[in-house]
C-alpha cells in the first residue's frame, strides 16, 4: 500500500510542484483546492500518470467545517494519512504601507495562513497519534508547513502576511516540540521567491532586483 500525503493548496504553484514531486515517490495524494476544480484536476491528472492514486478535494481550510470534510475524505478515500503538507495560503489582495493597512486583510492572512493549518494540523496530528497506536510497526506520519522567509522579513508593505507567516512559523515548533514524543516529526520550509500565481504582480519589481543582485539565486524560483 502506497503512503498517503495531504496537499493544501494542491492545485496550483508550490503545492503542485509538492504533489507532483510526491506522485513521482510513490505517494498517493489528497490535492486541496479553494474553488479553481478544473486546475486540481488537471494536477490531479498528472500525479496519477506516475501509477499512483490521485484525488482531489474542495475545502477552504480557513473554515472549521470544510477542514473537518477534508479529513474526512482522506479518511474515507484512504483510510490513512501519512503526510500532511500545510501548503495553502494568500498574500494580501494588494499590498498596502503598515501605516494605511486594514483590519480587514490583517484577519483574512491571519485566517487563512495561521489559523488554518493551526487546527488542520492539531486534527492531523491527533489522528496520526491514533494511528501509531493502532498501527505501531508502521512509519510515523510527518507534517510539512510553508511558511516564507516573510517570517522573519520585515516587508512594510505587507505587514499582515509578515505576521501570518511568523506566527505560522511558531506554530510549527510548537508541533514539533509537542509530537516528538510520538516519533511524529515536523518540518518547516521557508521558500524566498518562487515564480506563481501569487507572485504574477510583482514578478516585473523582483526580476529587476534579482539581476541587480538582490538575492544570491538567480532567476526568481520556480515550483
Ligand atoms: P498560489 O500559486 O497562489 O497557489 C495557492 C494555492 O492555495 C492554490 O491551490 C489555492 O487554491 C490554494 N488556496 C488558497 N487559499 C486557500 C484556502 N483558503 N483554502 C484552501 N486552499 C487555498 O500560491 P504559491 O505561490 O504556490 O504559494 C504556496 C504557499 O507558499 C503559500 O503558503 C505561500 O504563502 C507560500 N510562499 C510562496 C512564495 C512565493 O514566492 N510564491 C514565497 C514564500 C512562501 P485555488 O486554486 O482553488 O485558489
Amino acid at each position: 500500500m502506497n503512503p498517503t500525503a495531504l496537499i493544501t493548496g494542491g492545485s496550483r504553484g508550490i503545492g503542485r510542484g509538492i504533489a507532483l514531486a510526491l506522485a513521482r515517490a510513490g505517494w498517493d495524494v489528497l490535492i486541496n483546492f479553494r474553488s479553481n476544480e478544473d486546475t486540481a484536476r488537471e494536477t490531479a491528472k498528472e500525479c496519477a500518470g506516475n501509477g499512483i492514486r490521485a484525488e482531489v478535494f474542495q475545502a477552504d481550510i480557513a473554515n472549521v467545517n470544510d477542514r473537518e470534510n477534508l479529513l474526512k475524505a482522506i479518511q474515507e478515500k484512504f483510510g490513512r494519512l501519512d503526510l500532511l503538507v500545510n501548503n495553502a495560503g494568500v498574500a494580501p489582495t494588494e499590498r498596502v504601507d503598515i501605516l494605511e493597512a486594514n483590519e480587514e486583510s490583517f484577519d483574512r492572512l491571519i485566517s487563512i495562513n495561521t489559523k488554518g493549518p493551526y487546527f488542520l494540523t492539531q486534527a492531523a496530528a491527533r489522528w496520526m497519534i491514533e494511528q501509531a497506536r493502532l498501527r505501531p510497526t508502521e512509519p510515523r506520519g510527518q507534517i510539512v508547513t510553508i511558511s516564507s522567509i516573510s517570517a522573519y522579513t520585515a516587508s512594510v508593505s505587507r505587514g499582515d502576511y509578515c505576521v501570518s507567516k511568523a506566527g505560522l512559523s511558531m506554530m510549527i515548533k510548537l508541533f514539533a516540540a509537542r509530537l516528538a514524543e510520538f516519533g511524529i516529526n515536523v518540518f518547516e520550509i521557508r521558500p524566498g521567491i518562487i515564480a506563481t500565481d501569487m507572485t504574477a504582480g510583482v514578478k516585473e519589481k523582483y526580476d529587476g532586483l534579482i539581476v541587480n543582485g538582490f538575492v544570491a539565486d538567480r532567476p526568481m524560483g520556480h515550483a
